[in-house]
């Protein structure tokens, strides 16, 4: 018998980890622009990120499909048509494989392939990463794609491994579906994913009991089919809709009006918040200028949105459950839905108060709170993500003298422009914490950051430059940048928010997108680039 060939490492310019938006359009740039030598490795069986995992029923984007896609091409953008006003996930996920195959993407991504560790061989000057599988790899650049939202958080409740029935998580969804039909079924969280998820589970379960610890606003998506006439606008108007994602705060196509909430006659004030409910999606929050920094103005909003959840769900005790929420509006990130509130009028369908009454244990029956046994066929934990650095820190990343990733961020993030850390040479995190990232309608901060990597390592090659990292000073002054675009918001009044890190045990608090909003980030990163990237050191 031979002996089996002994694995050999592949050589690279650039590895990529992720094949969902951002490892797309990063893979594109590079070897196609650059015409660098490019390996994209990506844990799932396809291409879509998290667009591939959470599969959940209901699942659907809540950017507008005409600006939740790629701009870099027009003709793609002409070329491809959404159905409904917001994109559905299985949509998503037949747009990002459009895009793969259009450019000839795959032949470059490594499926079912989990990055298990990537060491920086300062010798070398070169990233050394090695799958889980065995495989391994070295690279001069190594851009994590891996997504914000990725790493399930399914909570620590004793017992669970005694559950009888079946449970889920809704990143982690099951490709072949759950039939809900005839089944008790629990659902825990009334983030943006349960209140998607309760109301289309509620149409065929037997019966659902929604266990909810921090009560949510939400507005109506009014989701619809769109129009031939939309379709045309959108096509003969690709450049306007661009620019208009670019000029705007939060990366969507329309622009937060310039009034203010306490300046407005509170009859006029009603009247506009009437119209942004029956317009339906996240506009809402651009009714009013001064919602998400002055609490007197957002206090009109919040207790808007209360006055329709009485309005709307008819037993008064559930109303009230539903509308004693405790933070601010879009203090954490708004859901918009689809009959959500009006769910709870269904015969079916339950609410149980987990914060006045905490889960305990989880029995082979179903949960067990302080006050009552709930029993149940199926639990869906729609319970989020260790959001933004669960990612990369679930990976074994080393910098420079063997620096731990994870060590480095003991204490929360640091980094310069959620783009690169000090210490971790030729690495750099596409929508990286202290990024806009998930304060933005996603592809713009994706194409924004994809493209700025792109043009600083042809900067690099074109001057023979090895390396760039970040100087440490630029670091601390970014994390007070970020400090101080989130401390001029509201958005650290909601303490428990995943954007603080609250909702994982034991995670530092710390703000972690930056709130200084998408065109002034996009300004700043241009301007470090044109003075000769500023505040990095490049050799
Ligand atoms: P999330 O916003 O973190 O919400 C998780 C929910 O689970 C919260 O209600 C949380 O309660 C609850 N929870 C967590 N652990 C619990 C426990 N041990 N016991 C009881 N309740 C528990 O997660 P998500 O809804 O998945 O949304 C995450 C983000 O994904 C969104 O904010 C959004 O950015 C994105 N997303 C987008 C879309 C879209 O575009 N359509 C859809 C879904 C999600 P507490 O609030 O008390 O912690």
């Amino acid at each position: 018998m031979t002996s089996p060939p002994e694995a050999k490492t592949r050589e690279l310019d650039a590895l990529i980890i992720g094949a969902g938006f951002s490892g797309l359009y990063q893979l594109l740039c590079l070897r196609d622009r650059l015409g660098l030598s490019v390996q994209v490795l990506e844990t799932a069986g396809g291409v879509g990120g998290t667009w591939y995992w959470n599969r959940y029923p209901g699942a659907r984007c809540d950017s507008e499909s005409h600006a939740y896609c790629y701009t870099f091409n027009a003709e793609l953008m002409r070329e491809w048509q959404w159905s409904e006003r917001y994109p559905e996930q299985p949509e998503i996920m037949r747009y990002l494989n459009h895009v793969a195959d259009r450019f000839d993407l795959k032949r470059d991504i490594r499926f079912n392939t989990r990055v298990a560790s990537a060491h920086y061989n300062e010798a070398a000057n070169r990233w050394h990463v090695r799958t889980e599988a065995g495989e391994e790899f070295t690279a001069t650049f190594l851009i994590t794609a891996v997504g914000c939202l990725s790493t399930a958080n399914v909570p620590n409740i004793p017992g669970l491994e005694t559950f009888a029935g079946r449970w889920y998580h809704t990143g982690q969804w099951p490709h072949e579906g759950v039939d809900f039909s005839g089944q008790r079924v629990g659902v825990v969280g009334t983030g943006s994913t349960g209140i998607q998820a309760i109301p289309v589970i509620a149409e065929t379960a037997a019966h659902l009991t929604v266990f909810q610890r921090t009560a949510n606003y939400s507005v109506p998506a009014r989701n619809v089919p769109l129009t031939e006439d939309f379709k045309r606008w959108v096509k003969e108007n690709t450049a306007e809709i661009r620019h208009a994602t670019r000029a705007t705060p939060n990366g969507h196509p329309f622009f937060i009006s310039e009034r203010l909430a306490v300046s407005t006659p509170v009859e006029e004030r009603q009247a506009l918040y009437e119209a942004a409910w029956e317009k339906g999606g996240l506009q809402f929050r651009a009714t009013f200028q001064d919602l998400l920094v002055d609490k007197e103005a957002n206090d009109t909003a919040a207790a808007f949105i209360r006055g329709k959840i009485s309005e709307i769900v008819t037993n008064p005790a559930t109303a009230a459950k539903l509308a004693d929420i405790d933070h601010p509006y879009a203090a954490k990130r708004p859901p918009i839905d689809t009959d959500y509130f009006e769910t709870y009028n269904r015969e079916n369908v339950s609410l149980v108060d987990v914060r006045a009454a905490p889960i305990e244990w989880i029995t082979p029956q179903g949960i067990r709170t302080r006050e009552g046994d709930y029993p149940l066929d199926i639990i869906v934990f729609a319970t989020g993500f260790d959001a933004m650095t669960g990612p990369l820190l679930r990976m074994d990343i080393r910098g420079r003298n063997g620096l731990l990733l994870k060590e480095a961020w003991e204490a929360g993030p640091r980094n310069y422009l959620g783009l690169q850390v000090a210490g971790f040479p030729n690495l750099f995190t596409v929508t990286g914490p202290g990024s806009p990232s998930v304060l933005c309608n996603m592809p713009v901060a994706i194409e924004q950051h994809v493209e700025w990597i792109t043009e600083c390592i042809a900067h690099l090659r074109a001057r023979d430059l090895a390396r760039i990292e970040p100087d440490p000073d630029a670091v601390d002054r970014w994390v007070d940048q970020v400090n101080e675009a989130a401390n001029a918001t509201l958005l650290p009044l909601a303490t428990h928010s995943w954007y603080l890190g609250a909702n994982v045990p034991g995670k530092p608090r710390v703000f972690m997108p930056y709130a200084g909003g998408m065109a002034h980030y996009r300004q700043i990163c241009s301007d470090v680039a044109a003075r000769g990237y500023e505040g990095f050191v490049l050799s």
